[in-house]
């Protein structure tokens, strides 16, 4: 007798569940999609345990008659696509129909539902595949599946269940992917009694976001700045974090085809290039990218759960997000604003509390600190005020507007601070990273118009260079020449440096050349062009730039600040690094309570 059997349809679902159902949040996912795709403007998730014990979604939807309400639980029933040609252009968030099914194998569900045209609603129950008969129920219109004791029987699987806690993250973040990509809709979240979340469908985007996003503290609105574009079949929006709130992980990056959470490596790749120069390489920036394309652009059915699709053009999606969120990014003023922390005043601290118990450790803590407060000096700190910019400064290689006059108060601090005073407050610029991004950005005009300008050495610079550094030289000779570096084999085993570029004045060439050989070396497996070059410019800029620590006279700064006014893109380090920080007298006047 053969060994090989036809699995029974409750083992086929068991196994179905497996991929689709990995824990309560799936459940939460997949029946908030079904209730989205049954039109529904109202959808309740009520949780008990993490979802272990309960989760229960109630919708205002089509809903289902008796007759759709015994066959939606059964493995391959669905109503969105009837034929082949269907899978084409899938327009809907589910398709395979097999999440009831799946969910219904694993657990007790209790489903009552009613449709417009219908005197009644109906009733099924169904433990862990058992299904019971259709019996009439009470209910509004719409559907509620309430599933009961995940994973019951199932001991393997209910093991793999973390903490409530744990569950409920989960539970969230599938909430939140959902709730972000449907602002219409009216939305609420229940835990244990206790109201996570009640969305409102007239909400903006910006106020949905701040209320499912605490931990980001957004300040404001202009915390993201808004893309947009609209071209080649592909409508793109974004909120774009700016560089003030990026994070150490890709956390919050959210990205949305025609209203389904993907996630894609090309589009991530995409965002990456974006925030080139904008970010320190380590930090994400947060970003919301909804795109809508045509359905039959790209394929769905690739992944059980979705979040993974196919395009036929990722190329063109992969430009189309890259340009739309670069162009918006590099014409946006990312200038970082000083976050003053929230001070609390310890007299109107005590107005608010009243708490006699708070009172006195105040008490204690305002003697304390008389006491050990050394008495102080005052401090003299005297602002100097610049003249106009005079020619005979030094030359520095940015042109001066001579129209802009710099009646700016300034001081630089620890050496390595400039402090200025703006027309609304006053700046705190990082004299290094301004110095590095204003060089940056000449030596890029420079090198797209054509090469950098270069100066005889009078005593050329050698050093000992061995065979593959050499190999170096030679693979990378049209890049040397375009910056101005001219180099000659200098006896055996040695090169010399015989002209350097102007623009590098202050940086040892010899150093420099060792560096960049270095550089490129590292980078030999690297077909990017254009990268390269810009790696190259950025450690240009870094060690031609004046340093932190280093004293600067009053025209030397007067020309920095000029020439931070004059640059295109100073508010960021090549790094990106912040170079200078914003304070408003607004804020300060917050700050000190006088508004
Ligand atoms: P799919 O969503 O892939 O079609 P499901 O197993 O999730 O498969 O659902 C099966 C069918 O049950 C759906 O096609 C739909 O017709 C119906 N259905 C499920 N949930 C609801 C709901 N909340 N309201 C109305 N109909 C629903
Ligand atoms: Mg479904």
């Amino acid at each position: 007798m053969g060994r090989i059997l036809a699995l029974d349809r409750n083992m086929i679902n068991m196994i179905a569940a497996g991929e689709v159902i990995e824990r309560p949040a799936s459940v939460v996912k997949e029946l908030m999609e079904n209730s989205i795709d049954a039109g529904a403007t109202r959808i309740a998730v009520v949780v008990e345990d993490g979802g272990r014990k309960l989760i229960s979604i109630t919708d205002n939807g089509r809903g289902m008659d008796g007759e759709d309400l015994a066959n939606a639980f059964e493995a391959h029933t669905t109503s969105k696509i009837k034929t082949s040609s269907d899978l084409e252009a899938i327009s809907t968030l589910g398709f395979r129909g097999e999440a009831l099914a799946s969910i219904a194998s694993v657990a007790q569900v209790r489903t009552v539902s009613r449709t417009k045209d219908s005197p009644g609603a109906n009733c099924i129950e169904i433990d862990c595949g058992s299904k019971g008969r259709v019996t009439p129920g009470s209910g509004d219109y719409g559907t509620t599946i309430q599933i009961r004791d995940i994973f019951y029987k199932l001991p393997a699987r209910r093991k793999f269940l973390r903490t409530a806690n744990t569950e409920m993250g989960h539970i969230r973040e599938q909430f939140t992917r959902i709730a972000l990509a449907n602002d219409g809709l009216d939305l609420m979240l229940t835990h244990k009694g206790k109201e996570l979340h009640r969305l409102g469908s007239g909400e903006t985007h910006y106020q949905r976001i701040a209320e499912l996003f605490p931990g980001l503290s957004l300040r404001g609105s202009d915390d993201l700045i808004e893309a947009e574009s609209n071209e080649k079949g592909l409508h793109i929006s974004a909120l774009l974090g700016k560089p003030g709130i990026s994070r150490p992980n890709s956390k919050f990056q959210y990205i949305f085809l025609n209203g389904r959470f993907i996630r894609d490596k090309s589009i991530s790749h995409a965002i990456r290039e974006a925030y080139r120069g904008l970010l320190e390489p380590n930090r994400f920036p947060v970003v919301f990218l909804f795109i809508r394309m045509p359905y039959e652009d790209y394929d769905v059915n690739v992944h059980p759960t979705k979040v993974e699709i196919r395009f036929y053009n990722a190329n063109l999606v992969h430009s189309q997000v890259l340009g739309a969120l670069r162009e918006k990014l590099l014409r946006t003023d990312m200038q970082a604003e000083a976050r003053l922390p929230d001070v609390e005043y310890a007299d109107s601290h005590l107005r608010r509390s009243g708490a006699v118990r708070d009172q006195r450790i105040s008490d204690a803590m305002a003697e304390f600190f008389k006491k050990q407060r050394p008495a102080q000096r005052q401090q003299q700190i005297s602002f100097r005020s610049a003249p106009a910019p005079s020619p005979s400064g030094r030359a520095r290689e940015l042109p001066r507007e001579s129209a802009v006059q710099y009646d700016t108060k300034f001081l630089q601090i620890h050496d390595s601070f400039i402090v200025a005073q703006t027309d609304d407050g006053f700046v705190i610029v990082d004299q290094h990273a301004l110095h590095e991004s204003i060089i940056y950005d000449s030596l890029c005009k420079r090198v797209r118009e054509s090469k950098l300008q270069s100066q005889k050495l009078l005593i050329p610079e050698s050093f000992e260079l061995n065979a593959s550094g050499f190999d170096v030289v030679k693979n990378n000779a049209e890049l040397i020449e375009k910056l101005g570096i001219e180099l000659v084999p200098f006896g055996p085993g040695t090169i010399a440096v015989q002209a350097f570029p102007t623009l590098l004045s202050d940086v040892k060439p010899a150093d420099f050349v060792r560096d960049l050989l270095d550089l490129l070396d590292r980078s030999e497996a690297s077909p990017d062009a254009e990268r390269l070059l810009d790696d190259v410019l950025n450690m240009a800029a870094c060690k031609a730039a004046i340093k932190a620590g280093q004293k600067l006279t009053d025209s030397e700064i007067e020309q920095l600040l000029a020439d931070r006014h004059n640059a295109e893109s100073a508010s960021r380090c090549p790094h990106g690094r912040p170079t200078t920080i914003k304070f408003s007298v607004a804020d300060l006047e917050k700050q000190f309570k006088r508004t």
